[in-house]
């Protein structure tokens, strides 16, 4: 469905040059939730730019079922981390939702019926008509979610989405997260610095090495379904698989960042 070929992306020229994107290969099937983990300032915001088409890789390319992307393909729909820039503060999270749906061809009850429907999975129903400001952090990147779900994308992208919430609220957006993968069919590459996060969420989980980045590892996450914070997190094979990543990235860390 996804195809990363041979990405490179170097930013600025000459003796300024910052080279973020080594050379990175790695396909994303339909219905995966691929979890791209590495250290920070690795590269992967970069990496997710480019897949988004958001910015124009220095080499290789990114496909999307089978097309090259040029531009943000409208199948995509897309999650960051600084949730409270991404909400319009005089819109409701109801009109919040409902912006990008306006590049969509449906009619009024369709769209209120995405937004309706987009609000109930991320559980924010008697919210509807709340101001981002009147809620929490965890709260508005729920209605940053529901914004994306109710595009109704075929593939999802996130980018340390949970990063400045508190470690309760991260865990249940986790949860929410999987619930609603589930609940909109829909592919999810997720990227984080949280290796606990990665093994967690993923089908698969792609390792990079620090900046040049280059895919160091693909990791095929073999836990039951579903997942649970608690029980998941006590298995043996996660704690080895964890304990495996932070090994793989440490050991490539240059010796300077290493701690
Ligand atoms: P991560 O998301 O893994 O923290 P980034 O993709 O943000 O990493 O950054 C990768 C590397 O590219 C870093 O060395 C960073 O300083 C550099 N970089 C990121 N954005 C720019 C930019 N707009 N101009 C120049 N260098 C950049």
């Amino acid at each position: 469905m996804l195809e990363v070929m041979g990405l490179g992306k170097t930013y600025g020229e000459g003796e300024r040059a910052t080279r973020a994107i080594a050379d990175v290969s790695f396909k994303v099937d339909e219905g995966e939730f691929v979890c791209v983990v590495g250290p920070s300032g690795c590269g992967k915001t970069t990496l997710l730019r480019c897949m988004s088409g958001l910015l124009q890789p220095s080499a290789g390319r990114v496909l999307l079922d089978g097309r090259q992307i040029d531009g943000p393909p409208e199948q995509v729909g897309f999650v960051f981390q600084e949730y409270s820039r991404s909400l319009l503060p005089w819109m409701s999270v109801r009109e919040n939702i409902a912006l990008p749906l306006r590049h969509k061809r449906l009619t009024k009850n369709e769209r209120a019926r995405h937004v309706e429907e987009a609000v109930g999975s991320v559980g924010l129903t008697g919210f509807i008509d709340h101001y981002p400001w009147e809620l929490s952090g965890g709260m508005q990147q729920r209605v940053a979610i529901a914004r994306a779900l109710a595009y109704q994308p075929e593939i999802l992208l996130m980018d340390e989405p949970f990063a400045s919430v508190d470690a309760q609220t991260r865990a249940d957006l986790e949860d929410l997260v999987l619930r609603v993968r589930t609940a909109y069919g829909v592919t999810v590459l997720f990227v984080t610095h949280d290796i606990d996060e990665a093994v967690y969420l993923g089908d698969r989980v792609i390792v990079l090495t620090s900046a040049p980045t280059q895919v160091h590892e693909i990791l095929e996450v073999d836990l039951p379904e579903p997942r649970d914070q608690v029980e998941t997190k006590e298995l043996p094979e996660f704690t080895h698989m964890r304990a495996h990543i932070f090994r793989a990235i440490k050991r490539r860390q240059p010796a300077e960042t290493a701690t």
